[in-house]
């Protein structure tokens, strides 16, 4: 974590001293890196050199427009889940050519924004949705380009809520299924095949699965070939973990290096989608302790950040380490750390060990990928300011919210 560092006992990100920020900007607040984004970035870049390849930013892990602008200047490319996260792109500065559209259950008005914006492709994940494509494609006058996002069956050993890639998932087209689906997509007028896409799990921390994967992928590829489909690009999805405590990460370069090995010689393009890899390890969210409430069985820090600022340890029983801004002289006791809200699943992390006292700073770490934006207004709170540091700056990407902008759309009866 060489973008955060304590010097003299105080934590920065960058050459900023979290305890300004906190006065400045208030808490919580969420607080991202640019250095680290950039890093981030380029070592899938790294990784990829000499390879015709695209990474695509999966917007859904964090979405802040000056974020995805960072991406876009270092030549990003998008993947989507809505026409909400296309609007995101497009209003950021990303290239609507670069932008692979993933999701379940696109409607025929995000697929008409979509065809208009001219994306690169639709990950298409079931035969009616390739139908209901073709469909709005032809009202359009256009031809939509398509991969089918295939479910290779694959266990990629994470959590099983965030786990896509088996059988028993929601997600993408049977194995089984996929090469005649492909038969009858090429039949389609109003649909062009591009590509062949999976993506199966999120925090994978092993490389096997993933390679595994991508073994499957290329088999159908050929078997492709051979019916005189010709795909010009391979999507493999994201996935790649990053470290929450004392995790063995690999980097990019080891986790990439089966499937380049694999895909070694091919003529395809290589397509990436990672999402909390380029963004969890940039972001931290910085909050005050409110309240301590030692018990004879429990001792509660009470802080001013609660799960609807950031939901996974709640959602997942996810586990983010916590660290005092500035480090104190005093007695260690052990913590549980919660929120306000009004739930007894409302914590940000169990039996912590700290030494700290009313008022204190606290950072809660590896914040970057889907803490903002699965955050709520739940318990009618204002949603956290939003700061990114470059060098010794900080911007305000997102305005904390007024209170009066929570109910502004809503009115009462006549
Ligand atoms: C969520 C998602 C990603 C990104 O996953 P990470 O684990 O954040 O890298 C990529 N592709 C698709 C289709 C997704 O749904």
């Amino acid at each position: 974590m060489t973008f955060f560092t304590r010097r003299d006992g105080a934590l920065h990100v960058e050459d900023l001293p979290l305890t300004e920020i906190a006065a400045r900007f208030g808490t919580p607040a969420y607080v991202y890196s640019r250095a680290a984004l950039t890093a981030a970035f380029n070592a899938y870049k790294d990784a990829l050199t000499g390879r015709d390849a695209l990474v695509c930013y999966a917007v859904k892990a964090n979405s802040n427009l000056a974020i995805l602008n960072v991406f876009a200047r270092l030549g990003a490319g998008f993947d989507i889940v809505s026409g909400g996260e296309l609007a995101r792109v497009i209003a950021a500065g990303g290239a609507p050519a670069k932008v692979v559209f993933s999701g379940v259950g696109k409607s025929a008005d995000e697929m008409r924004a979509a065809l208009t914006a001219g994306i690169l492709c639709f990950n298409v994940e079931s035969a009616a949705e390739l139908d209901q494509l073709n469909t709005v494609a032809g009202e359009l006058g256009k031809k939509a380009p398509i991969s089918l996002r295939v479910n290779p069956n694959v266990d990629p050993k994470t959590h099983p809520y965030i786990s896509t890639g088996l059988k028993s998932n929601k997600f993408g087209v049977a194995f089984e299924d996929a090469r005649s689906l492909y038969r009858r997509a090429a039949t389609l007028p109003n649909i062009e095949i591009h590509g062949l896409d999976c993506h199966i799990g999120s925090q994978l921390l092993d490389p096997a699965p993933a390679a595994e994967a991508a073994e499957k992928v290329l088999g159908l590829a050929d078997e492709l070939a051979a019916d005189g489909i010709i795909l010009s690009h391979l999507d493999f999805g994201g996935g790649m973990g990053i470290r929450y405590s004392d995790e063995h990460v690999p980097s990019a370069t080891e986790y990439l290096a089966a499937i380049l090995k694999l895909t070694a010689g091919r003529k395809e393009k290589l397509l990436f989608e990672p999402g909390r890899s380029l963004v969890g390890n940039a972001g931290l969210l910085l909050t005050k302790v409110e309240v301590l409430k030692p018990g004879s069985e429990k001792n509660f820090a009470i802080i001013d950040a609660a799960m609807n600022d950031l939901m996974r340890p709640a959602l997942y029983d996810a586990f983010h380490d916590i660290v005092p801004v500035t480090e104190r002289d005093a007695t260690v006791h052990c913590w549980e750390i919660v929120g306000p809200v009004c739930e007894s699943g409302d914590f940000l992390g169990h039996a912590r060990n700290l030494a700290i006292d009313t008022g204190d700073l606290l950072a809660i770490l590896s914040a970057g990928a889907y803490g903002m934006t699965m955050s709520s207004n739940y318990n009618t709170r204002p949603r956290a300011v939003e700061i990114l540091v470059d060098g010794d700056t900080a911007h305000v990407i997102r305005q904390r919210e007024s209170i009066s902008a929570l109910f502004a759309l809503e009115s009462t009866l006549p």
